[in-house]
């Protein structure tokens, strides 16, 4: 396989992961979108319910619109705010769908690495294309050869502390229990 051949992997099927992906099907490169969950925008859709502070016009992407243009996509009112589950349904399944095979649902990431080098061997590292680490939802295992990778896996299944500086407030962790980080 040539390197031109060789995908390069994206990590998350969120807004960010799909305008990525149309990104790189604009600059003629091979993504393959790799998406734990069920459908595009699965984190999203968590809070389907929730409207956006942002109108349409703001959060679709020009490389995703182009490649939906053709599928016969109607494009939303610019100036009308989405809720997360219309920015899901309208907009990133779609999209997911214009990408077609590129897109895999289903499949986790447990893991990125430089082919052949470890802890002991590190010569070259920066030369060697990566190997990510795919757990699928059936059960099976793979091991995919990117030429690079994006990380577009957002940060809803990790949220921040509530202390500041990045770090727990001081009797957080204890009370664990009763805190709810996500948008109930
Ligand atoms: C209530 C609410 C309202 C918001 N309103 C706005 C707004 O109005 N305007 C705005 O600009 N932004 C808004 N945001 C922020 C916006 O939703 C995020 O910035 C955006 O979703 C980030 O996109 P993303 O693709 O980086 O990550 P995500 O949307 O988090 O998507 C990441 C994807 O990666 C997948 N994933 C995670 N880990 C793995 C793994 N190991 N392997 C494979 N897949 C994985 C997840 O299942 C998910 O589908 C809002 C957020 C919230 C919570």
């Amino acid at each position: 396989m040539s390197t031109q051949q060789i995908p390069v992997v994206v990590i998350g099927a969120g807004p960010v992961g799909l305008a990525a992906a149309a990104h790189l099907v604009e600059q003629d490169l091979e993504p393959l979108v790799l998406e734990a969950g069920p459908s595009a925008g699965t984190a999203v859709r968590e809070w389907s319910h929730v409207r956006l502070f942002s109108p349409w016009g703001e959060v679709t992407d020009p490389a995703a619109e182009k490649l939906l243009a053709p599928t016969g996509w109607a494009e939303p009112d610019a100036a009308a705010y989405p809720s997360g589950g219309d920015w899901a349904e309208q907009y990133l399944q779609p999209l997911a769908e214009a990408l077609g095979d590129r897109v895999r649902f289903g499949a986790t990431v447990t893991g990125v690495a430089r082919a052949g080098r470890d802890r002991v061997v590190d010569t070259d590292r920066e030369a060697q294309p990566y190997v990510v680490h795919v757990r699928y939802a059936d059960g099976r295992e793979e091991r995919v050869t990117a030429r690079a990778v994006v990380d577009a896996s957002g940060t809803w299944a990790i949220p921040g502390p509530a202390g500041g500086s990045g770090l727990p407030a001081l009797g957080e962790q204890a009370a664990a229990d009763r805190i709810t980080y996500r948008v109930p």
